[in-house]
């Protein structure tokens, strides 16, 4: 049932002309399911003309309207949840009912954009003569080219599409090469909820090659970006060149910190939960363990206890807890950073090895007692790899915490309120969870500040990055 994928240009799904073509890769067996077509300048410049084109038909219709189509989108979505997390599964690897998850929250993210519609207010500004009206209108900004990872393949896609349809943009959107079905089928479920030929069009090809082209293209107003935070510099600084706004999403190196004073045994289940999701490929997954020296023991045996037993295997067998990774250069760079860490004092309490045999496995891995200098305290893991560090006194943690350029996700336990208000406001990062985790729904702000990048994906402030404020001032004749 996984079958070749195709561009969505101008309302039609379409091989192209480019003649070029790519193999996707189930990476829990590491052949092939199928090929993805590529886009050439010519299909880009089919998109262009379209997202132009649907950006004047799609900012005339009424936010209701808008608001109608995408809770129509919204229901699909969950119609085809089993669907599309089939097809999820055997491209990114992650166990079916994570699939199943991010299909269903889709839904979710969709009705709370299609809402935010419905509240792109202006404001009327009272003047300072008698006679003048000054307001303030909210416009959608214009067509926005979206460029999407493989790691939440609909998630970080329905994110961007979403705000930029409510805002009435039109869009244009690179996905993930990796894992393109099930992009395409979010496609899919807005184009059949109505959203009118050009407003959306899905291509692929060489991602540099395609952000090069539509980043500096005039009929370009918008760029939103989610993957690494290189990759995001040079986007954002050719953004900057050409004066488009942005949105970034990028790199994160969550510090979770377990004081003293925590629940240690809920602690460690729960943080050894986040962390193997997704196989570690999560841009708040936890990934620096900094537990105080007193508790720090019963931590470690709590969290081996959990990660030992996860299993891992193929996405679509129903035991699976933990998929393999999307491909073959995640593991390389996991055995780079056991590797380095070794050979710098760490030790191993669990895994540690890529899983013999076909695909991309590799062992929920658990090291202890890293040096300060092992790379992987300071280059985002994106892995199933749990680096745990011992800390005695608060700002101790604090100054470790706040060490990086990142600055996303970060997580703290406690039992007192006073350190859990204090740590909120110290940590530098877009977002903190204490004592549980409480991130990534519709109706909060989601993401990162510093090297992490910046603008939000959730919450009343995500729809403001496709809209601008334009002044309007006018009195009588
Ligand atoms: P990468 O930097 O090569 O690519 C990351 C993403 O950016 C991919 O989706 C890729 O297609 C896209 N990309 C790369 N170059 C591009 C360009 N010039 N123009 C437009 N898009 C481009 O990294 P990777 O090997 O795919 O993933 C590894 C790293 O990426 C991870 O270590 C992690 O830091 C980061 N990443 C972050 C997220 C996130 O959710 N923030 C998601 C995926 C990857």
């Amino acid at each position: 049932m996984y079958t070749d994928v195709s561009l969505f240009i101008d309302g039609e799904w379409t091989a192209g002309t480019s003649g070029k073509s790519e193999p996707i890769l189930n990476p829990a067996t590491g052949k092939a399911l199928a090929r993805l077509h590529h886009a050439g300048i010519a299909e880009l410049d089919r998109a262009l003309a379209a997202a132009d084109k649907g950006f004047k038909t799609w900012r005339a219709v009424s936010p209701f309207e808008r608001y109608k189509v995408l809770r129509k989108a919204a229901n699909l979505m969950r119609e085809r949840a089993d669907e599309i997390a089939q097809l999820m599964t055997l491209e990114q690897g992650k166990p079916l009912m994570e699939a199943k998850m991010e299909a269903m929250s889709a839904g979710d993210l969709i009705d709370w954009f299609a809402e935010e519609a419905r509240r792109t207010y202006g404001q009327i500004v009272p003047p300072r003569a008698e006679g003048v009206t000054q307001l303030v209108i909210k416009e959608p900004v214009g067509p926005v080219a979206a460029f999407t990872p493989w790691n939440f393949p609909i998630n970080q896609a329905v994110r961007k599409v979403s705000a930029a349809l409510a805002a009435g943009c039109s869009v244009i959107l690179k996905g993930p090469e990796e894992t393109p079905a099930s992009c395409a089928a979010l496609i899919r479920a807005y184009a059949d909820a109505g959203v009118p030929a050009g407003v959306i069009n899905l291509v692929f090809g060489v991602p540099s090659e395609i952000s090069e082209y539509l980043i500096p293209h005039p009929v370009i107003r918008k760029i939103t970006f989610t993957g690494s935070t290189p990759v995001g510099k040079k986007l954002a600084s050719l953004a900057g060149q050409h004066m488009k706004r942005i949105t970034m999403e990028l790199g994160g190196h969550a510090p979770a910190i377990v004081f003293e004073d925590a629940d240690v045994a809920s602690a460690a289940k729960q943080l050894a939960g986040a962390k193997f999701r997704n196989a570690g490929q999560v841009c708040v997954s936890p990934t620096r363990f900094l537990v105080h020296e007193s508790v720090y023991a019963q931590f470690v045996d709590g969290f081996v206890a959990t990660a030992s037993q996860i299993k891992v295997g193929d996405g679509l067998q129903k035991d699976t807890r933990m998929g393999p990774l999307a491909n073959s250069r995640r593991v390389e760079a996991m055995q780079m950073f056991v590797d380095d860490a070794v050979a710098k004092g760490a030790k191993v309490a669990i895994g540690g090895k890529r899983v013999p045999g076909d695909g991309y496995f590799f062992e929920p891995t658990v090291l202890t007692d890293v040096p300060a200098d092992a790379r992987i305290l300071h280059e985002e893991p994106f892995g199933p790899i749990a680096p745990i560090m011992r800390f005695k006194t608060y700002d101790e943690v604090v100054a470790e915490a706040n060490r990086l350029p990142f600055g996303l996700a970060a997580y703290a336990f406690t039992k007192s309120l006073k350190t859990a208000t204090a740590i909120g406001t110290a940590i530098e990062s877009g977002m903190v969870s204490i004592n549980h985790f409480g991130l990534a729904l519709p109706e909060v702000p989601f993401g990162g500040i510093k090297d992490s990048g910046y603008g939000t994906e959730g919450g009343s402030e995500a729809i403001d990055a496709y809209l601008n404020a334009k002044f309007v001032t006018q009195t009588g004749l």
